[in-house]
C-alpha cells in the first residue's frame, strides 16, 4: 500500500509500461517534497523516473495523501468548497483543484467497477435542481438496485426523453444478465416509453405516482404498466425490501444525495456554476455510497457492508486512498495484458470480467 507504484512504470511510451512484476522499476534515490523526503523510482527500460504518487490525484500536491483524503471526505459529507479551505487552512484554488482530481479519480473508478451485479429490483427517480442561476433547472436522474442499495447510475440534464434512457440503458448494460427485474418509478411521463423499449416484457414494470398537495402527499396510486397482477404479486413476495410497490429505497438515497453535497443543499448559496462540475462531484458520491461508507441497512451482524459487498463487487469496505491507487492501478492495467498480477491493492477487489 505504502508503495503502490513501484511494481509498474507509468510512462505511456515504454515497452514495459503498466506490466508489474518485472524488474525494470528501481529504487532511484529521493526528492524533497515540503512535507519531507520521499523515494524517486526509475524505469530501467525507459530511464524514466517517477513518484509512488505519479498518476494518481496525489501527483504533486505538495501536502500529505491524508490532507487530501481529509478534503475529499468532507466535500462528500456535504461541506461546500470555502468552508473546507477555512477549516483546513488551504486556499480555495487548491481545494477546488484537489476536488476536481479526486471527482475525475472516481468517475473513472465507478466506471471499471459499477458491472455484473444482479438486478432483481430497480428503483428510479430524479432531483430537482438548478446550475448558475434558478431558472436553469436540471434534473439529477438516479438508479438504485434495492436489494444491495447499490447507486447503479446518474445522468445530469433535463428531464428529458434521452435522459431517461440513458439512465436505464446505462445500467441495464452493467448488470449480469437482468432476468425479469421488478421496476418502479415515478409517473414521469419517458419512463414507460423507455423501460418498455428496453426491456419489451422482460420485466415487471409499475408506477408508484403521488399527488401533492400544499402540505405534502394526497393520494398514492399504484399503477402496473408491463406485467399481470399476478406477476406483480410473485415479484413482491419474493421481494426481501418491499411488500408494495414503492418508491422509497431511491427516494431515502436521493435525500442522503442532497445532504452529501453543498451544490444540492436547499437554499444554499454554493450551487453549481456548470452541469459538468455537478456531474462530476456526483460521481465523487456515488464512489463514496457505493464503495466506503457502509450502508446501516446492510447490517449483518458485527459487519455493516457497503452497497458494492453487498452487491459482491468488493469484498471489504475501501478507503478513498485505496481508490485512488486502484483507479490509477487500473488505468495501467488495462493497457497490456489482463492477466498480469495487480499489486496487493487490486487484489482486495473482484475483478470484473
Ligand atoms: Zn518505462
Amino acid at each position: 500500500m505504502s508503495r503502490p507504484n513501484r511494481g509498474a512504470c507509468p510512462n505511456k511510451e515504454c515497452k514495459d509500461h503498466g506490466i508489474q512484476g518485472r524488474e525494470n522499476v528501481v529504487p532511484h534515490g529521493f526528492f524533497k517534497s515540503k512535507i519531507g523526503k520521499r523515494r524517486r523510482y526509475r524505469c530501467t527500460s525507459c530511464s524514466k523516473t517517477f513518484s509512488s504518487n505519479t498518476g494518481t490525484p496525489y501527483h504533486r500536491i505538495q501536502h500529505s495523501r491524508d490532507a487530501f483524503d481529509h478534503v475529499v471526505q468532507l466535500s462528500v459529507e456535504g461541506v461546500n468548497r470555502s468552508a473546507i479551505a477555512r477549516v483546513c487552512g488551504r486556499s480555495w484554488d487548491t481545494v477546488a483543484r484537489w476536488i476536481e482530481r479526486a471527482c475525475r479519480s472516481a468517475a473513472n473508478f465507478n466506471d471499471k467497477h459499477t458491472r455484473d451485479f444482479e438486478l432483481t429490483e430497480l428503483q428510479a427517480d430524479e432531483i430537482r435542481t438548478f446550475v448558475q442561476s434558478k431558472k436553469r433547472v436540471r434534473w439529477i436522474f438516479t438508479a438504485m438496485e434495492v436489494s444491495s442499495r447499490l447507486w447503479t447510475s446518474t445522468v445530469v440534464g433535463r428531464r428529458s426523453y434521452r435522459n431517461t434512457r440513458d439512465l436505464i440503458s446505462d445500467t441495464t448494460r452493467r448488470a449480469r444478465d437482468p432476468e425479469s427485474p421488478l421496476i418502479t418509478t415515478d409517473g414521469f411521463v419517458f419512463y414507460s416509453r423507455v423501460v418498455r423499449e428496453i426491456y419489451g416484457g422482460a420485466c415487471v414494470y409499475g408506477q408508484v405516482v403521488k399527488t401533492w398537495r400544499k402540505n405534502g402527499v394526497s393520494t398514492v396510486d399504484r399503477v402496473r404498466v408491463i406485467g399481470s397482477r399476478r406477476q406483480f404479486a410473485n415479484a413482491l413476495a419474493t421481494s426481501e425490501d418491499s411488500e408494495k410497490l414503492n418508491t422509497s429505497f431511491i427516494e431515502r438515497q436521493n435525500l442522503t444525495i442532497r445532504q452529501g453535497s453543498a451544490y444540492l443543499c436547499r437554499r444554499s448559496l454554493c450551487h453549481a456554476k456548470s452541469e459538468e462540475t455537478l456531474a462530476e462531484h456526483l460521481e465523487l458520491q456515488r464512489c463514496y455510497q457505493n464503495f466506503i461508507r457502509p450502508h446501516r441497512s446492510l447490517k449483518f451482524g458485527k459487519i455493516t457492508r457497503t452497497p458494492a459487498m453487498q452487491a459482491g463487487l468488493a469484498t471489504k469496505a475501501l478507503t478513498f486512498r485505496e481508490i485512488f491507487f486502484l483507479a490509477m492501478v487500473e488505468l495501467l492495467f488495462d493497457f497490456k495484458s489482463r492477466t498480469s498480477d495487480l499489486s496487493n491493492v487490486g487484489n482486495r477487489l473482484r475483478m470484473a470480467a
